[in-house]
């Protein structure tokens, strides 16, 4: 029974190991995935900047464009002066000359506005490119790092696996099957001392009669509380 106890307690050890290894991929794929969503939300404010940038210089341009055709207006319209014959006419004209001024002084201002906020979304799109670059940076960095670790990891994982194997080779598939239930159930730990008189899986204490079977070592004792494992440690 002692034999069977050291493999269980053993195995105990490897599988807590394991167990920690795969925690260990958890966390770091969690992380490179946390890395590419910060870059994919920062690249997703870059796309949208740069397309209403887009949409703000288009419209500029076709501010510049009206502004040239009304320049011509004026310039068409001033070329009339010098044939004119009548007063009323010249007046006619005139007011003309002015509405054409008007209306280019207003495409100016209209212009002006159109830059100052080219400039602003400019300089946000900037900033948020000069984040995106440092935030790239920082994750392929990183992403190298940790690709590393996971390797390094999964080697440790196959070589304590292989030991896992060849250990529960060597136990009754009914035990082991009741230790890989009890491992699952109880928070990955089935095997447990005794001391005092109580289980140290869930500190209570365990029948006198119970505690006598085990001093004698003949049969594997489960606690009757948490189920778990029990053995002592002998001088
Ligand atoms: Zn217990």
């Amino acid at each position: 029974m002692h034999e069977k106890m050291n493999l269980l307690r053993e195995l105990q050890e490897i599988d807590q190991e394991l167990a920690e290894i795969i925690a260990i991929r958890t966390r770091h794929e969690s992380e490179l995935q946390g890395l590419t969503a910060d870059k994919e939300r920062i690249q997703a404010m870059v796309d949208e900047l740069s397309a209403q940038l887009d949409e703000l210089q288009k419209e500029e341009a076709q501010l510049q464009q009206e502004l040239l055709g009304e320049k011509d207006q004026i310039e068409k319209v001033e070329a009339r002066l010098p044939e004119i014959q009548t007063q009323k006419e010249y007046v006619a004209v005139l007011k003309e000359i002015d509405m054409a001024k008007k209306a280019s002084i207003e495409t100016l201002a209209k212009t002006a506005e159109k830059e100052k906020e080219i400039a602003e979304l400019q300089a946000d799109l900037d900033e948020k490119q000069t984040e995106l670059a440092a935030i790239s940076e920082k994750s392929e960095a990183r992403q190298a790092e940790v690709t590393e670790l996971l390797k390094e990891n999964d080697g440790k994982a196959e070589a304590r696996q292989s030991t896992r194997d060849s250990l529960a080779k060597d136990l009754p598939k009914p035990l082991l099957r009741k230790y890989q239930q009890i491992f699952a159930r109880r928070g990955g730990l089935a095997v447990t001392r005794v001391a005092d008189g109580a289980c140290l899986g869930c500190n209570m204490q365990l029948p006198p009669q119970q505690y006598n079977q085990l001093h004698r070592g003949t049969e594997l004792q489960s606690c009757p509380h948490c189920n778990r494992l029990l053995y002592m440690e002998r001088a």
